[in-house]
């Protein structure tokens, strides 16, 4: 139960300037800028090696890094799947690959088609009627429907300027109401959940919309959602939903049944699509037939047996992507949607949430449970005794984690509990990964002080200096010369 990572002292590319070695290894060609007048090779600093010294490149720096291929991925709320290969395959066809955005639509109608059907399985798993597949992940999703939000308030003359988010809720609501131009106003929870009785107080008639994730952070289902939905609509508002934790309810109920108004869909979480790093993403959102007519442009549009894009929406929030979205994105979610089929997708969400009920109760003895019940696909739980009884925080469980090969869950979210752990395994793990992962967790509450806090031990860096790493970031390579340090 031990990990070692791999500790190549591995050079940036633009250190290695190689030959080419004997066999078939050919020195990978700088490329030339197109306009030699403007573009100075020298500046741009591209850099020239041979093809066995490129991979191996990448492939050390693989070897250093840990994911979802790696072994137990736990980041709670990121449904850390895996990636299926076939998805990787397909969408790396040169069929895919050398699609250019700006070719005609009738050389293109195979790409609408697979968009359009998409948007047509999303719209069937959500319960909504019309979905654009824009955004380029869940935040931009969420931007999108307070858009759509204020446009359809505009467009009925009214002046709505709140929107309500839980206290449980990720960062993204707030943020995404307020730079639509909203202002938040946040919800205590009661017991984990939407105090219903405050909510009914604080729907105003200045009340645009209540941002629900549901099942919510903590993982649990928000019970009376039908109730709160009543309760913002007998107002006027709207529901909207955060479909991250869509991981525990596909094929078993929908957001529309619900009383949502508007869905995104984290493509990148609950379908599969590759996730991290930074992306690319994608976070389609999903509305009722009623606001459908302020989604983003383009919408596809089906003519007898021709698709198109359709620009002509005069009251569309407008464009948010470059083109279309992440089309190679789009792709390995259609595919992975079809892979499973209804039945499979709905299996896929029970072996979720039974695995993630199976690993909180192995672990229960050594860590607390805040919110006793069932969850759904994922728990939080708390390392505050053990930090009261042995000053072992949340953070250097997540630290000590990584030496035994397991990724660490979410840490210090949800804000509402302290200490938070907060652990996803996803329907991925088999039962030995889930029996490993519980006694990672209960051996490393039982592990000495010293050895947490100096962890992890196995890994290529230790423990960073996390404020300087993010105040101090280095994006670019500059080579120290004489003139202080101008790219090669
Ligand atoms: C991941 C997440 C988001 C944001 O989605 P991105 O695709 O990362 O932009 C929003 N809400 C919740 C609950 C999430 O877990």
């Amino acid at each position: 139960m031990t990990f070692s990572q791999a500790q190549w002292e591995e050079p940036l590319l633009v250190e290695i300037d190689s030959p080419a070695v004997f066999g078939f290894d050919r020195k990978v060609p700088h490329a030339e800028p197109l306009d030699k007048g403007r573009l100075n090779r020298k500046k741009i600093c591209i850099p020239s090696v041979s093809e066995r010294d490129l991979m191996r490149h990448y492939v050390n720096l693989s070897q250093m890094n840990f994911s979802v291929d790696n072994g137990p991925h736990l980041l709670g709320s990121c449904t850390m799947k895996y990636n299926p290969k076939l998805s990787e395959t397909l969408a790396s066809s040169s069929k895919v690959t050398r699609l250019h955005p700006l070719q005609p639509e009738e050389t293109v109608q195979g790409s609408l088609r697979v968009m359009y059907e998409l948007e047509r399985l999303l719209a069937k798993i959500s319960g909504m009627d019309e979905v654009s597949l824009q955004p380029a992940g869940g935040a931009q999703g969420e931007f999108a429907g307070m858009l759509i939000t204020r446009a359809y308030f505009s467009s009925r003359g009214e002046k709505r300027r709140r929107v309500l988010v839980p206290d449980s809720a990720h960062g993204t609501n707030p943020a995404s109401a307020a730079m639509a131009g909203f202002e938040v106003v946040e919800l205590p929870s009661r017991d984990g959940m939407i105090d219903v009785d405050l909510l009914r107080s604080a729907v105003t008639d200045d009340v645009a919309a209540l941002m629900l994730t549901n099942p919510n952070t903590l993982g649990l289902f928000e019970e009376r959602v039908e109730e709160v939905a009543s309760i913002l609509h007998g107002r006027g508002a709207l529901l909207y939903y955060d479909g991250a934790n869509m991981n525990a309810i596909v094929g078993k109920t929908t957001p529309g049944l619900m009383g949502f108004d508007i869905v995104h869909f984290n493509l990148h979480k609950t379908f599969a699509t590759p996730h991290g790093g930074g992306g690319p993403g994608a976070g389609p959102i999903g509305v009722k037939s009623f606001l459908a007519r302020f989604l983003p442009v383009p919408r596809i549009v089906k003519d007898g047996d021709t698709y198109r894009f359709d620009y002509d929406r005069p009251e569309s929030i407008g464009k948010l992507h470059s083109f279309y979205g992440n089309f190679g994105i789009l792709l390995r979610a259609y595919i992975y949607i079809l892979l499973n089929g209804g039945d499979g997708l709905r299996r896929n969400s029970e072996q979720a949430v039974l695995n993630a009920n199976y690993l909180m109760r192995k672990i229960s003895n050594a860590y607390e449970i805040p919110y006793k019940t069932l969850k759904k696909h994922e728990f939080v739980a708390s390392a505050s005794s053990l930090k009261s009884e042995k000053g072992i925080t949340a953070l250097d469980i997540a630290k000590r984690m990584m030496d035994y090969g397991v990724h660490p869950p979410t840490i210090y979210f949800p804000l509402i509990v302290p200490e938070s752990l907060m652990i996803e395994p996803t329907e991925n793990l088999s039962m030995q990964s889930l029996d490993m992962v519980a006694s990672v967790f209960n051996r490393i509450a039982a592990e000495d002080e010293k050895i947490l806090k100096e962890s992890p031990h196995s890994t290529l860096r230790r423990r960073i200096n996390e404020v300087k790493a993010a105040r101090d970031m280095v994006f670019n390579w500059r080579e120290l010369s004489d003139n202080g340090g101008v790219p090669r």
